[in-house]
C-alpha cells in the first residue's frame, strides 16, 4: 500500500533533527571524553541517524553494525527478537554505545543490551533518535534520546514503510486514515 502524500504529517523536520543531533554529539562527547566509545548501530533503521550523529562527535569513535530483526512490511512488531548479523570484535573494555532509530516496546533494545553486556563491555548505553514510552512492554529507558512522541507510526529518516521512504530526509506521521 502506497502511502498517500496528502496525509503525510511532519512530526521532525530536517532543521529540529539537525539541531538536536548537534545537541546530542556535544552531550555524548563530553560524556564519552577519555572513554573508549564504541558505536553499535543497529540495522536497518538507524543507519542515517548514525551517520548524521558520529559526524558530530569530537572524540575518537568506532563504529560497526548489527542487524537484528525487525518489523518487516507490517506496522507491528512480532515481538520475537533475532539477531541476524552479530558483532564479531571483542568489545572487551570498550564502552559501548547502542544506537537505533526509535524505542517502542523496547524488546529490541532490552534484548540487544543483555546480549552485548556478555561481551564484557568497560559500560553499555543506548541512544535512539525517537522514544516512544507510551509503548514500552518492557523496563528500559533509553539514556539517551533525540524526540520523545506519541503513539505513532513514523516514517522517514531512516524509518520504513514497506521497503520503502528510508531516504526521505524528516520524520513523518502515518495518520490513522492509513492504519
Ligand atoms: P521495539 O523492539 O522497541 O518494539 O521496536 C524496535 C524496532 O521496531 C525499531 O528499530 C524499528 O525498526 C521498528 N519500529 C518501531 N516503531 C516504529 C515506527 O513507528 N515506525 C517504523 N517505521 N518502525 C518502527
Amino acid at each position: 500500500m502506497d502511502i498517500d502524500k496528502k496525509v503525510w504529517e511532519v512530526l521532525c523536520s530536517q532543521e529540529d533533527i539537525k539541531k538536536r543531533l548537534r545537541e546530542l554529539g556535544q552531550e555524548l562527547s563530553k560524556d564519552y571524553d577519555s572513554k573508549k566509545l564504541y558505536v553499535v548501530s543497529l540495522l536497518k533503521g538507524s543507519f542515517i541517524f548514525t551517520a548524521d550523529l558520529v559526524r558530530e562527535l569530537v572524540i575518537p569513535v568506532k563504529i560497526n553494525f548489527m542487524t537484528t530483526s525487525s518489523y518487516g512490511y507490517g506496522m507491528e512488531s512480532s515481538g520475537a527478537v533475532e539477531i541476524v548479523s552479530d558483532i564479531d570484535e571483542d568489545l572487551t573494555d570498550y564502552d559501548i554505545l547502542v544506537v537505533d532509530d526509535i524505542t517502542d516496546s523496547g524488546l529490541t533494545m532490552k534484548y540487544v543490551l543483555e546480549h552485548l553486556q556478555k561481551k564484557n563491555p568497560a559500560s553499555i548505553k543506548c541512544c535512539v533518535l525517537l522514544d516512544k514510552p507510551e509503548r514500552r512492554q518492557v523496563e528500559l529507558n533509553p539514556d539517551y534520546v533525540g524526540f520523545t512522541i506519541p503513539d505513532k507510526f513514523v516514517v522517514g529518516y531512516g524509518l520504513n514503510y514497506g521497503s520503502y521512504y528510508r531516504n526521505i530526509p524528516y520524520v513523518f506521521v502515518v495518520t490513522e486514515k492509513d492504519r
